[in-house]
């Protein structure tokens, strides 16, 4: 026997038609005798609507009152599907966050999990072989009592951590899509399903655009090493094999992984900026002064390139934002502009950052060289690059994004036969 967790996305609770599935997959696991949480999000499209709701309502709200009404899409799934389960004859109940309760920051919108105690659900499996059917996404902050949200796609992390809380084998993520791909399928056809995958490339994939899990849902499981499993929750559940294993990539120890490849993924994102700032000061405390306030701001910024400069006197800095906050750091650096010392600002939003991905990349070299001579043989110009251990970015315009991904997704072998 084994103790599961089980994650439905919104996609796969999207009627009770879907709930009704998920609870035959649910029914499934507990026939063959394993101890199941479930953790579920909202409906499809009901997190949506809540968000909406809030900002007709004042378009800047109270974020106490904003996770009073988002973290409400979630009940409504937990009840229904215990509902559904106990039609089965499968004994279960739902619990809200703060009913466990997952203790998280006051950071309301987007906090953090502080502490989950898991002997109430341990001690409900093993006096009332009852499944848990947990909202995902909830909270609740310990001082103030108040509910708390996790930030879009929170339930994934909700998920890892209630695993890690009562000690679970494994979190199966059941969503719309049958595992993690070598890259996007839908602009690569020949993209690949990875059987295994490690949590830092995975980690790398999510942050840079992959957009299967919550990036502090791989953190956790990393932290904490709960085994994740992406699959599809459209698979009829009586096709599934109790003792085979069923199609879908598992997030693991990198040592789990035998056959390890230089490159496992590529990911993309077109949600990027980039910022140049010209003939900027070369002197001490410069780039305090243009990053200081942008943290300040609470703008989160990447690929930063500066040049050496070649009169000792000026040089260039260009780093990139998410394309949402662009406007937003263009003003910020124009208010500092005096502390700064600056020619000119220059920007673009027609650019994609393209990341290649792999634990191979540690003890290989030249990894890097071969896609900048692949995209030059494509006339692609590249931007700015960083790298670090395990993968390097590029930032290339836009329009070039595909055509990038599938040269680099060739070059490295990562084509399905
Ligand atoms: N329902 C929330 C959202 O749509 C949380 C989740 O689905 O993971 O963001
Ligand atoms: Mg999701």
């Amino acid at each position: 026997m084994s103790r599961l967790v089980m994650k439905f996305g919104g996609t796969s609770v999207a009627d009770i038609d879907r709930i009704r599935n998920v609870a035959r997959h649910v029914k499934r696991e507990i026939d063959a005798g394993h101890e199941v949480a479930v953790v579920v999000s909202a409906m499809a499209g009901t997190t949506n609507q809540l968000v909406k709701w809030c900002t007709e309502a004042a378009p800047l709200h109270d974020t106490r009152e904003y996770d009073v009404v988002v973290a409400s899409g979630e009940q409504v799934t937990a009840g229904l599907l215990a509902i559904t389960l106990q039609g089965m004859g499968v004994a279960a109940r739902s619990w809200q966050g703060w009913q466990i309760p997952v203790l998280t920051s006051d950071v309301h919108g987007s906090a953090r999990i502080v502490e989950i105690d898991g002997t109430k659900l341990i001690n409900r499996f093993r006096d009332h072989s009852e499944v848990a059917v947990i909202c995902g996404f909830q909270g609740i902050h310990e001082e103030t009592g108040r509910i708390t949200t996790l930030g879009r796609g929170g339930s994934d992390t909700s998920a890892v951590a209630i695993a890690a809380a009562i000690g679970a084998d494994r979190c199966d993520i059941y969503t719309d899509v049958d595992g993690v791909y070598t890259t996007d399928p839908r602009v690569v056809s020949r993209a690949r399903r990875l059987d295994r995958i490690a949590f830092e490339e995975m980690l790398e994939l999510a942050s840079l655009g992959a957009k299967v899990l919550q990036v502090r849902s791989v953190e956790l499981g990393m932290v904490h090493n709960v085994r994740i499993f992406v699959r599809s929750s459209f698979d009829k559940p009586e096709d599934i094999d109790p003792h085979g294993v069923p199609p879908g990539t598992l997030i693991c120890n990198e040592e789990e992984i035998v056959e390890q490849q230089v490159v496992t993924g590529i990911a993309f994102s077109k949600d990027e900026a980039q910022i140049s700032i010209r003939r900027v000061e070369d002197k001490p405390g410069v780039a305090a002064a243009i990053f200081g306030p942008l943290a300040e701001a609470g703008i989160n910024v990447d690929m930063i390139v500066q040049n050496v400069s070649g009169d000792g006197a000026t040089t260039d800095l260009t780093f990139t934002v998410p394309a949402a906050d662009y406007v937003r750091a263009g003003d910020v650096l124009a208010t500092s502009r005096a502390k700064i010392g600056y020619e000119r600002l220059d920007g673009a939003t027609d650019v994609a950052k393209v990341s290649v991905i792999g634990i191979g990349m540690r003890s290989h070299a030249g990894v890097a060289a071969g896609a900048f001579r692949a995209l030059a043989d494509r006339g692609i110009n590249i931007r700015a690059i960083t790298t670090s251990e395990i993968k390097f970015s590029l930032l290339i315009d836009a329009a070039y994004t595909e055509l990038a991904v599938r040269t680099l997704h060739s070059l490295y072998g990562l084509d399905k036969s």
